[in-house]
């Protein structure tokens, strides 16, 4: 399965990346991830991200595309994938469909955004891409990963003012890929809950039931 999960930043795209994930077998890939991984290393492409996502703003296309084109040819990618934060522009979409790998379903994750911010404070991320929520889906043991045993840490960029400046691009950029993947018959649409099992088990139906063409 080659799936695309939307949703503005705190709708709980990289949670039920990873459980799709766990239960279909395909790998997980976040742009943010990779991209936060990078800035902590201190790389080049670390380092020319850095500005762009401390201040809200998306990382330039070129750049994202570049990262994402590579792991998609790779091997891990051989028997499908499950996308988190790309495609983030109509621009980058357009470029996931030159590389002619078939996308069977885009879900997208809806949370209104009073309640994005307040879901923000508690988050709590490892450099393994596991991520928790102090309240909504607490680690075993406090800060460390239930999966590696590493240290958790807080995005910088989950500060309250970055995060309106996000949910702004969100709105600006990303949102309109909605009515594009809506126009190619992809689109599964579901209501994030405030518990993340019934979340998950909303996306695990509709991923069943399929896109809103065949309902
Ligand atoms: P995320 O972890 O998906 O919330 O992404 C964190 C930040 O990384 C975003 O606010 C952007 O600055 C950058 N980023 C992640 N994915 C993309 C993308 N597909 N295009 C551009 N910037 C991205």
């Amino acid at each position: 399965m080659n799936l695309i999960l939307l949703g503005a930043p705190g709708a709980g795209k990289g949670t039920q990346a990873e459980q799709i994930s766990e239960r279909e077998g395909i790998p997980a890939i976040s742009t943010g991830q990779i991209l936060r991984n990078a800035m902590r290393s201190g790389s080049e492409l670390g380092l020319t991200a850095k500005q762009y996502v401390e201040s809200g703003a998306l990382v330039p296309d070129d750049i994202v595309i570049g990262i994402i084109r590579e792991y998609l040819e790779s091997d891990e990618c051989r028997h499908g994938f499950v996308l988190d934060g790309f495609p983030r522009t109509i621009a980058q979409a357009e470029a996931l469909k030159r590389l002619g790998i078939k996308i069977d379903a885009v879900l997208t994750i809806e949370v209104p955004d009073e309640k994005i911010v307040g879901r923000m404070s508690g988050r709590r991320f490892c450099e393994c891409g596991a991520s928790y929520h102090t309240d909504y889906l607490p680690p075993k043991v406090e800060g460390i990963c239930d999966r590696c045993g590493k240290e958790l840490y807080i995005r910088d960029d989950d500060k309250p003012e970055t995060v309106l400046s996000r949910l702004e691009t969100y709105h600006r950029q990303t949102e309109p890929l909605i009515g594009y993947y809506r126009g190619e018959g992809l689109l599964i649409t579901v209501e994030g809950q405030e518990r993340v099992e019934d979340t998950t088990e909303l996306v695990r139906q509709a991923l069943m039931n399929g896109t809103e063409n065949k309902q």
